[in-house]
């Protein structure tokens, strides 16, 4: 055969099994931990105590096993409105650091702090993940996405040097529903896995313009002149295009799918819709128009971004990213096998030989409403309803915090970790290289560096 019918002819996989990974480093070991007794009480630094950071404060106030201990923030509000909650809850004020951008560092010189929460914006992640892996701080970072592959490989290569600890704060692993359904997977409703559907499905067009004085009132300005997202994220759509933000869909189809744990992600592909969403938005806005400074403004990113994943074991993912247009919230999931399938838009299941043929029938059925999950119910959700009632985002937030303090106070590896941080966050630089180059595939890196094959999914199967 010539070479030329060659290509022509190879399949996608074998195409994608070609392209050459982005970025392989040698092999590190993983430094051995010499176990350290579980402490009873941890102190938490926070970095970055915007709207997220101040939520996670407000958690860890209402438990007795954590004091916030220090605040790093180059923002004067922030700083304010954090020590304020602090003295509300009648705790002591924690150390300030808030001068300036890297005074982060100066926070991670304090000995008082066992474990670290980042909730800045998505640029200082990575070195400031790394950083506190490198004090030695049991280190929890928020969701994102990667802005190159170098920074995934980081994190791990960090933590495999260090020995410390990086728990990724995906908290929609921990939704009800979604561990529910991780529940009714493992015990094979579904029959074997075939083809998923998540994505960040969110009309953030208020969220990511606001004026500067109210945080969501809605406005056309961005940058300097706004407040907490709007003054960052909006900027990532003028110069970027791809999935922005994989993690939440991600992060419980990942789960089901066993990632990095007898499975992983080999390429993915991305295809980018026309910009027209932000633009409409400033144009027909009545602080905007026609006339605005921002209505010039030329938008990268696609409204919708749709990434197709392929798995070792088979499967395929389909991953949406709409944050530009008018549409109600959904993280669109989809879940179907062999057996059966679950969506969540509609809140259906059909499982064979179970729903009458060809019908949805509601969740309901299985799960009760949601003060009465029965049959379904996650156990950790039936334990600890009580206590996450009224937490962020439905409760989820509650067992999020609840699982960070948990294995930080035991220095154990944490649930959501470095390889599946680093794996979920590489799709957005993937989706990104993908649509530059004509939606070519592109392959993932192993970050396991081959251990997905001997790794086991203990997610959410013990205490928290
Ligand atoms: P925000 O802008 O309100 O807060 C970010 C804070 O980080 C600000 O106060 C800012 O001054 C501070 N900051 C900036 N540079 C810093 C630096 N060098 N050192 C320390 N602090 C710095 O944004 P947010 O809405 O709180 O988002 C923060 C993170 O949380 C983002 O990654 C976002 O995607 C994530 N988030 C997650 C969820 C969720 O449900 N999981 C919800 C909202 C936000």
């Amino acid at each position: 055969m010539q070479r030329r019918d060659f290509i022509k002819n190879i399949s996608l996989a074998s195409a994608a099994s070609s392209i050459p990974i982005l970025n392989t480093k040698t092999d590190n070991e993983t430094k051995t931990i010499t176990p350290t007794a579980p402490k009873s009480k941890i102190g938490i630094g926070f970095i970055g105590v915007g709207m997220r950071g101040q939520d996670h404060v407000g958690l860890c106030l209402l438990r007795d096993d954590c004091e916030i201990v220090a605040i790093a923030d180059p923002d004067a509000w922030a700083i304010t409105e954090t020590v304020s909650l602090c003295e509300k809850a009648g705790r002591k004020k924690p150390a300030v650091y808030g001068n300036g951008n890297y005074d982060f560092l100066k926070l991670l010189e304090n000995k008082n702090v066992d474990a670290v929460i980042i909730a800045s914006p998505w640029i200082w992640h990575t070195q400031q993940a790394v950083a506190a892996m490198k004090a030695g701080k049991y280190t929890a970072t928020e969701v994102g996405g990667a802005f190159n592959i170098d920074e995934c490989w980081q994190l791990v290569n960090t933590h495999e040097a260090t020995g410390s600890h990086l728990f990724f704060m995906e908290n929609v692993c921990y939704r009800r529903d979604v561990m529910a359904v991780l529940g009714m997977v493992k015990k094979g409703m579904f029959g074997e896995m075939v083809h998923l559907e998540c994505g960040y499905q969110h009309d953030l067009r208020e969220v990511k313009f606001n004026d500067g004085v109210e945080v969501y009132g809605g406005g056309v300005e961005f940058g300097e002149k706004a407040r907490s997202e709007a003054k960052w994220r909006t900027t990532q759509s003028q110069f970027r295009n791809g999935d922005l933000y994989p993690t939440h869909g991600i992060g419980p189809v990942a789960q089901y799918l066993g990632i990095n744990r007898g499975n992983r992600f080999m390429y993915l592909t991305s295809t980018a819709s026309k910009s027209r969403g932000l633009h409409d938005y400033i144009t027909h806005h009545p602080k905007g128009g026609e006339a605005h400074p921002n209505a010039k403004v030329e938008w990268k990113l696609g409204d919708v971004i749709t990434s197709v994943l392929k798995t070792i074991n088979g499967e395929t993912i389909i991953i949406s990213h709409d944050t530009s247009l008018p549409r109600p919230y959904s993280l669109g999931f989809r879940v179907q096998g062999t057996k059966g399938i679950w969506m969540d838009i509609n809140q259906s299941l059909h499982i064979e030989g179970v729903s009458e043929k060809h019908r949805w029938e509601k969740t309901d059925k299985y799960w009760g409403n949601d003060k009465t999950m029965k049959t379904h119910d996650h156990p950790l959700w039936q334990k600890y309803f009580p206590m996450a009632e009224g937490a962020g985002h439905g409760g989820m937030d509650w067992f999020l915090i609840n699982a960070f303090v948990e294995s930080a106070k035991q220095n154990i590896a944490p649930p959501i970790d470095v390889y599946d941080a680093a794996t979920w966050l590489a799709i957005t630089t993937l989706s990104e290289a993908s649509i530059a180059a004509g939606s070519t595939p592109q392959a993932f890196p192993d970050f396991t560096r081959g251990r997905w094959t001997e790794r086991v999914c203990k997610f959410a199967e013990g205490e928290f």
